[in-house]
């Protein structure tokens, strides 16, 4: 179980993230959605600490994170913290220098102190399960926008960690090699990871949302399955649903 207290995120003048309390349940599939500008990939962020958080709690199992001016974390709290969340961005991150599975073993080499033999035997299972074994070798730029996506989705896997966190995983790509990236999502979904994704695909979120947490202006304005925000009879969600399909 994540759990999140009265977290706070201010940029200057703007609160992007203005007290929200929110339990993510291990296992399942929680969606965030919400207008553009709403703090979905902030609070997605945080959940990784690539963004810091002002103030307020998060807790991952038996971890909890103080944020706040008197308790600045410490670098190790913030490391082990880091390695349980797996980040997938908008824009793949891959180290383009590198190749398909020097990318997938630097985490568990690097960071969870890997002998580099099993890093690899690990990443070519990983590779067979995002399809992609065949390109082990190849740079990212050899790659289709898809593949590289399936890498970093396979990169992230590498971390084992206990939360994949998604943001707009599908956004930066053609709507013919989104289908690939979306069909591993779900493969994962299936396999009851627990997932935090921001999408504005609203089909795709359908199928695979356990949870929905609706944002707007750095607040939960609605939490609940699909058809209970459809049902909650706020105009603000129901238009934002139909908007997008
Ligand atoms: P979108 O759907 O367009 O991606 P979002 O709901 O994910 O939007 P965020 O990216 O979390 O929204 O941004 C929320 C607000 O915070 C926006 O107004 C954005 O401009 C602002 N913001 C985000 N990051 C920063 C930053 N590093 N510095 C200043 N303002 C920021």
């Amino acid at each position: 179980m994540l759990q999140i207290r009265n977290l706070k995120k201010r940029y200057e003048d703007l609160q992007v993230i203005n007290g929200i309390d929110v339990d993510i349940e291990s296992n399942k599939t929680t969606v965030i959605i919400g207008p553009s500008g709403s703090g979905k990939t902030t609070l997605l962020r945080s959940l990784n600490l690539l963004t810091i958080p002002d103030s307020g709690d998060i807790s991952l199992n038996d971890t909890t994170l103080r944020f706040g001016e008197k308790r600045p974390l410490q670098k190790k709290q913030m490391i082990e913290f880091r390695k349980k969340t797996g980040m997938v961005f908008q824009s793949f991150n891959l180290f383009s220098h590198r190749t398909v599975i020097e990318n997938i073993i630097e985490g568990p080499v690097t960071v969870l102190k890997k002998k580099k033999a099993e890093a690899i035997q690990e990443g070519m299972v990983l590779l067979e399960k995002v399809g992609l074994a065949e390109k082990a070798n190849q740079y990212p730029s050899q790659l289709s926008g898809g593949q590289q996506q399936r890498v970093a989705i396979a990169r992230a896997l590498a971390m084992k960690p206990e939360v994949l966190l998604f943001d707009e995983p599908t956004s930066a790509l053609d709507p013919e090699l989104e289908i690939e990236v979306l069909e591993i999502i779900k493969t994962l979904v299936k396999e009851h990871y627990t997932i935090v994704i921001v999408t504005h695909k609203m089909g795709f979120a359908k199928e695979i949302a356990d949870h929905v947490i609706f944002l707007e202006n750095g607040n939960i304005l609605e939490q609940g399955s699909f058809s209970s925000l459809y049902q909650s009879g706020n105009e603000r969600i129901n238009k934002f649903l139909t908007s997008l399909q």
